[in-house]
């Protein structure tokens, strides 16, 4: 028989968390015992999932014993504290906070693009921001074709990616807008922020905190993750990265300077061919990637491929895929899976 494994999934009430589990079952991931922790708030509460109740326990030290694979999202502060007591206890972790993605020696992966960066790992392995998943899937396949010299990107993210109570204020704030009413806004740009903004039929270019010259810490991570899975620490990358009231499914509209040459057609056959990827580009039907569509499927979605003829060897491609899946729960069990292949 072959082994199955003890799993924890750390967070597993909010909007990662829940994904995580059904994403573990959907994918049939080999588990033994599947314990399920949150913050003492949740603990007792009930998650149905595959026809089985789970009792969410509290998270302490202790919660790791036994375990094989710990799935973690709740946040860097927690993934900080628990992620060394879960690896002191021969628990391999997979984190999707940005508590270690830079750290030097903490794996940074998408398996699309570098799976052997995973077998490298002391314990902890780092899940990059959603964001950037979608985009170094879309990249490298280029980058291996022709090369890239300079990435350009701004995004359209959605709510989701805020968290479950930001997805709860967005209803809320259509339906008080819609009725007239006050409208409730604490929780963008982020919680606790000198001003807080209503996203309801509006959009905002802030996504975490500001941090240097102007740039906000999603677009930072942005550059300086996209580098690090790639391997290619001097490449030249900007971000602007921007909150929609969308609920599931970022988009990014990507501009690239290739080395060589590579026509529309030629960069539609090479993104057609690699790996994660679906290729939806037909003007002629009006066929491109939108998040309503991209919305519960795994994949990256790349449409509007057209060169720039703005710059020699210039390229834009448009590219959408569900934050919570791709984002975050599907890639790190992808990681898991590379693991225990
Ligand atoms: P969320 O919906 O707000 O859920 C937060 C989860 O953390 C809940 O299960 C919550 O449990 C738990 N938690 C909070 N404080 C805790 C504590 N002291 N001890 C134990 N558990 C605690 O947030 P989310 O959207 O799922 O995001 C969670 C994390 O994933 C964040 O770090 C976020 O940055 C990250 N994320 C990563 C990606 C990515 O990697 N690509 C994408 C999206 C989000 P309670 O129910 O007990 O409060």
């Amino acid at each position: 028989m072959s082994k199955k494994y003890n799993v924890a999934v750390v967070g597993a009430t909010g909007m990662v968390g829940r994904k995580m589990i059904e994403v573990l079952l959907e994918r049939s991931f080999p588990i033994n015992e599947l314990k399920l922790l949150a913050s003492h708030r949740s603990a007792n509460s009930r998650i149905e999932a595959g026809g089985k109740t789970y009792i969410v326990e509290e998270l302490v030290p202790e919660s790791f014993t036994g375990i094989d694979y710990a799935f973690f999202s709740a946040g860097g502060d927690i993934s900080k504290q628990f992620a060394p007591e879960a690896v002191k206890r021969g628990t391999i972790v997979i984190d999707n906070s940005n508590a270690f993605r830079m750290d030097e020696g903490i794996p940074l992966v998408v398996p699309e693009v570098n799976p052997e960066e995973a077998f490298k790992h002391k314990g902890i392995i780092s899940n990059p921001n959603c964001s950037t998943i979608q985009m170094v899937v879309a990249l490298q396949p280029l980058q291996k074709a022709a090369g890239i010299k300079r990435v350009v990107a701004a995004t359209y993210q959605a709510v989701s990616g805020a968290g479950k109570a930001a997805v709860d204020e967005l209803h809320e704030q259509t339906r008080a807008y819609l009725d007239g009413k006050p409208v409730p806004a604490e929780r963008i740009p982020h919680k606790g922020a000198l001003h807080n903004y209503q996203l309801a039929f509006n959009c905002v270019p802030q996504i975490d905190v500001f941090v240097e010259d102007g740039y906000s810490k999603e677009e930072i991570k942005m550059i300086n993750e996209t580098r690090k899975i790639m391997g290619l620490p001097g490449l030249p990358v900007t971000t602007t990265t921007v909150r929609l009231p969308v609920v599931t499914g970022h988009s990014i509209a990507v501009n690239i300077e290739l080395d060589k040459p590579l026509d529309a057609d030629q960069a539609r056959r090479v993104l057609s061919d690699a790996p994660g990827i679906v290729v939806i580009d037909n003007p002629a039907e009006l066929a491109y990637p939108m998040p309503l569509d991209a919305a519960d499927d795994d994949a990256v979605f790349v449409g509007r491929i057209r060169p720039d003829h703005s710059v020699e060897n210039g390229l834009n491609l448009w590219v959408v895929s569900d934050n919570i899946r791709k984002g975050a729960a599907t890639n790190s069990i992808q990681i898991a899976e590379l693991l225990i292949k």
